[in-house]
């Protein structure tokens, strides 16, 4: 093992901070060796506070209609080879039975920026399903709204909110989105989530295009300032209807050696190995838990709609709707030692801090 390597990930471990320049020697040049060593340290500092529980969160992607135009996503507006698609409250609320039959405590309603749910309607969702499942968290992952907005939903019964960044480097957000979006605001929400209360998800892609090494040393840097309570990171990969479709994806050892890291820099996170993970490789999601992780969220979406939240080509839509799909996932997790958790799974830094 290179020596000097070995040393920053052991003042890391103790530490959890390095310099800017350290991370970006960790990136550059880590081996192999480097980092199993690195990921069996991430492994013990995860056990320490979670031990071997791997905690599930069933997603259910309510619409792929979205007014944005992320360079990189396969939903964007202006891709018209996307068969859209909206759930309706009904088709929500029968996931979240379905969910909640097969052991999920905490439902996750992501989509696109649809107008159809405003504020009304998506209180209305909060409120059914926080009085049917009382038990249950709610977690968000609608895109970029208002404060007054975060603030009501927060109000109708909402526990979380994932808003990945994207990028911590401005001038590459902007690469990334049109001019209409902008890293002032995406930054300017999770400001806002966090002070309203919400156990806040930030996160970003690995191998986007543009991305450089020096870019990923000051993630790293964002993660130790933002203290997030989740953090979701998956490689980069092309969908065809993209002007990126060209582009290569992101490499999966380089996203689990970000995520040993970034659980050295903040233990208790809660940290997914994600979709993007386990579609570029089968077992990519293991290797992420393996790495460090400690969340999976697989898909609660009705299997009609499934393959149409296509956010980059074939992206994995095996869903856990069966009771089936759901233990071969927690065989999964037993064949490397780990067990899926039933339970709510909150964040176990987030309730003291705020204490605080
Ligand atoms: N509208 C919501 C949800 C976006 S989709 C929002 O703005 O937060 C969820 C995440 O998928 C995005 O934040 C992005 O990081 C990721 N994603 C989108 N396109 C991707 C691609 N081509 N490759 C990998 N991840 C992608």
């Amino acid at each position: 093992m290179k020596e000097n390597v070995k040393k920053l990930i052991d003042r890391l471990a103790a530490e959890n901070r390095l310099e800017r320049e350290e991370y970006l020697t960790l990136i550059e040049n880590s081996g192999e060796e480097e980092r199993e060593y690195l990921a069996s340290l991430a492994r013990a500092e995860r056990e320490k506070h979670y031990g071997k529980d791997v905690y599930i969160r069933g997603l259910i992607e309510i619409s792929n209609i979205c007014k944005n135009d992320c360079y990189y996503c396969g939903i964007r507006a202006s891709n018209k080879n996307c068969d859209r698609y909206r759930l309706t409250e009904n088709d929500i609320l029968e996931c979240c039975d379905e969910g909640y039959a097969l052991g999920f405590r905490t439902f996750v309603m992501q989509g696109g920026e649809d107008g159809h749910f405003t504020d009304e309607v998506m209180a209305s969702i909060l409120r059914k399903i926080k009085s049917r499942y009382p038990d249950c968290a709610v977690t968000l992952s609608l895109g970029e709204r208002t404060r007054e907005s975060y603030r009501r939903l927060k109000a109708a019964g909402a526990d979380r909110y994932l808003l990945r960044h994207e990028t911590a480097t401005e001038s590459h957000y902007g690469k990334l989105h049109p001019p209409s979006l902008t890293w002032a605001n995406r930054m300017r929400c999770l400001t806002d989530l966090r002070e309203l209360g919400y156990q806040v998800g930030c996160g970003f892609m690995v191998g986007s295009p543009y991305q450089t090494a020096e870019m990923l040393a000051d993630e790293l840097v964002f993660i130790e300032k933002f203290k997030p309570d989740m953090c979701g990171i998956g490689p980069f990969i092309p969908h065809k209807d993209t002007e990126f479709r060209d582009m290569p994806h992101g490499s999966v050892d380089l996203t689990c050696m970000l995520l040993s890291c970034i659980r050295l820099i903040h233990p208790t996170v809660l940290l997914p190995a994600t979709t993007a993970l386990g579609s570029l490789e089968q077992d990519g999601r293991e290797r992420g838990i393996l790495a460090g992780a400690n969340v999976v969220m697989p898909n609660l979406s009705p299997a009609s709609v499934r393959k149409k939240y296509m956010l980059y080509d074939n992206k994995l839509s095996d869903g856990a709707e069966s009771a089936q799909a759901k233990s071969s996932l927690e065989e999964r997790m037993n064949s490397i030692g780990y067990r899926i958790a039933v339970s709510r799974g909150d964040a176990i830094i987030s309730n003291k801090l705020r204490s605080n």
